[in-house]
């Protein structure tokens, strides 16, 4: 059922999209937002240590439902299994408004100048890297996206001191927000770091630490990454750019509508989005502009279900690049055992980096950003933390457990991946979702040298925890299937040649006048870091040039 024009529809409200919607509603631009998921409170997940965003063994409280969701995992064998969000493989984030950012852990790095020049670091350095991967450099560099980082910092709101790390790029202003104050891990943390020689400071973070934009400080609860915030000292989309430009009167959110296709004309430019409704009602919004931000698996998904007969291969997929270079961030690290009481349980719980690691690496084309871990439930500190050398069970088990609990400091860090044109998204040619849309079809490898560059990793971060006084460390090593998750990225790539990348340097789909792609998908490379403030400066690059130089009515 067609719906009356409006100037623009950005399909999905996670990290990105909100950002291109409020730039847009500002510059007076009647735009409709659309949003799979729903509007949650932090009451859907109800402090539970089984269903939160980070462990989903009772389902995920903030999207995807569990029913009617599958997706297609290939492994390394080649065997395929259809997969329900919450089990292993289906590589989930989040799907409400606010998407990632409304229980994500909220760290907000910045990527290092070198992330977006890979292939200029390293092509004559490390040839290995370069054997069967796509490493690139991007079209647009760190410079280009400083005043876009700053607006994140400032808009969103961003707490702690970087002041520290010798090794960031360039930046014109602090941060808005002091850090919280430090941990006991961080204390001991940072004497090792400072034995080594190296450079630790306190993590950027996308949350409170005093009263800000209207919204209290944080109150350094146990419930943090995995949950959304009590008190609503976490900053994500859904209580920041969203509401703001809800209050222009030109943003219309619809929840719980899930795009199916991007409509195209004759002359391959889009003129609206087809949609269900909560009741499964198909509608036509017709649009002067789309733009895609569903997260990376999804956004791909999207494109390729979007035909015509120019496009029979799907929106933007003329060269078949739409779906390829899946890449997430491969976390390796070490947890390390001390004699003494090392966590005081206090939220967020992750509080000191080192970025030493981060580029320089001998015979390494790469490194990581690598910091303390956030708070942890006990669920997760006996499957993931423990020594794996005490048994699972019985008396020795529980022991253990009341013993180490407090007295273990894992370290870990997010590995720069080197992508691979055979990691990709495809649409399953069976399996469908509760509307009758093709799913994704996830298949690939990790490349030999991401496996290298993370062992080295977890090395590193033994030394840390080794030189900070743990009497005993044991490595959290990668494995080598296809790497996405939360961190998912890289599916639409931009760069300047159609023949090699799906976006051009300001997020339009080459061969296109009006679609854009805004998310993680858009990302050449993944950085040493998480990635979630890239993401936010390059939504709000495009959209502040889309609401310049657009058309609207
Ligand atoms: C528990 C957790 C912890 C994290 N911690 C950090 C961290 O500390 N630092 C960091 O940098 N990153 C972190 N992340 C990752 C971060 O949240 C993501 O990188 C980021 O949200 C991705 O942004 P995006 O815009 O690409 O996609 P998303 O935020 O995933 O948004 C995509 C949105 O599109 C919607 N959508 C999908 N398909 C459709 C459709 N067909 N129609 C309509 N809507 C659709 C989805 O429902 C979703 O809301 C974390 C994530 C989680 C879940
Ligand atoms: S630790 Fe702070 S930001 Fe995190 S959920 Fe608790 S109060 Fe909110």
């Amino acid at each position: 059922m067609p719906l009356p024009k409006v100037d623009a529809v950005v399909i999905g409200a996670g990290a990105a999209g909100p950002i291109v919607a409020k730039e847009l509603a500002f510059a007076g631009w009647r735009v409709v937002l659309l949003e799979k998921g729903r509007w949650n409170t932090p009451a859907d997940c109800r402090k539970d240590d089984l269903r939160n965003q980070r462990n989903a063994t009772l389902g995920y409280p903030f999207g995807p439902e569990e029913e009617g969701n599958p997706r297609v995992i290939v492994d390394l064998n080649g065997r395929e299994r259809v997969v329900r969000p919450s089990e292993p493989g289906y590589n989930n984030n989040a799907f409400c408004v606010g998407g990632g950012t409304l229980s994500y852990g909220a760290m907000a790095w910045r990527f290092h100048p070198n992330d977006f020049r890979m292939r200029s670091t390293y092509a004559a350095k490390i040839p290995r890297a370069f054997e069967n991967s796509t490493l690139e450099d991007w079209p647009i560099s760190y410079d280009d996206l400083e005043p876009y980082y700053e607006k994140a910092e400032w808009e969103i709101g961003v707490s702690g001191d970087v002041s520290g790390d010798p090794f960031k790029g360039p930046r014109r202003r602090p941060l808005p927000m002091p850090p919280l104050p430090p941990t006991r891990e961080h204390e001991i943390l940072e004497k090792g770091a400072r034995r080594l020689g190296l450079h630790p400071f306190s993590i950027p973070m996308l949350r409170n630490s005093v009263p800000y934009n209207g919204r209290p400080a944080c109150m350094r609860c146990r419930w943090c990454v995995g949950f959304a915030c009590e008190v609503d000292a976490k900053n994500g989309t859904q209580n920041t750019v969203i509401p703001a430009a809800m209050a222009t009167g030109n943003l219309e959110l619809r929840t719980e509508c899930s795009a199916r296709e991007i409509l195209l004309d004759g002359k391959g430019n889009a003129t609206g989005v087809a949609y269900f409704d909560w009741d499964g009602r198909l509608w036509e919004q017709p649009a002067r502009y789309v733009v895609v931000s569903c997260g990376a698996i999804e956004s791909a998904r999207l494109l390729l279900n979007s035909r015509s007969r120019l496009y029979p291969q799907g929106l933007g997929n003329r060269f078949d690049w739409v779906g390829r270079n899946l890449q997430g961030h491969t976390y390796t690290g070490a947890n390390g055992l001390f004699d003494e009481i090392v966590y005081d349980d206090l939220g967020p719980g992750a509080s000191i980096a080192i970025c030493d690691y981060v580029h320089g690496n001998p015979g390494l084309a790469g490194g990581a950003m690598l910091a303390n871990e956030f708070i942890r439930l006990p669920y997760q500190f006996v499957s993931g933390i423990r020594d794996p050398d005490v048994p699972r069970w019985g008396r020795a088990h529980k022991d253990f457990v009341r013993r180490a609990y407090r007295r273990i400091i894992p370290v870990q860090g997010p590995t720069q991946e080197i992508p691979v044109f055979d990691s990709r998204v495809t649409l399953d040619p069976r399996v469908r979702d509760k509307f009758g849309i093709p799913v994704a079809r996830i298949s690939g490898y990790r490349h030999p040298h991401t496996i290298e560059i993370s062992e080295f990793m977890a090395e590193r971060a033994a030394e840390w925890l080794r030189a900070s006084g743990a009497v005993k460390v044991w490595l959290r090593r990668a494995g080598r299937g296809v790497s996405a998750g939360q961190h998912q990225a890289g599916t639409c790539r931009m760069g300047n040649d159609p023949k090699t990348s799906v976006v051009d340097a300001w997020c339009r789909v080459h061969d296109t006048d009006n679609v854009y792609v805004v998310d993680s998908s858009v990302h050449v490379t993944n950085g040493a870091y998480n990635p979630v403030l890239t993401i936010m400066a390059i939504a709000y690059r495009a959209g502040e040039r889309l609401a310049r130089e657009g058309r609207r009515a």
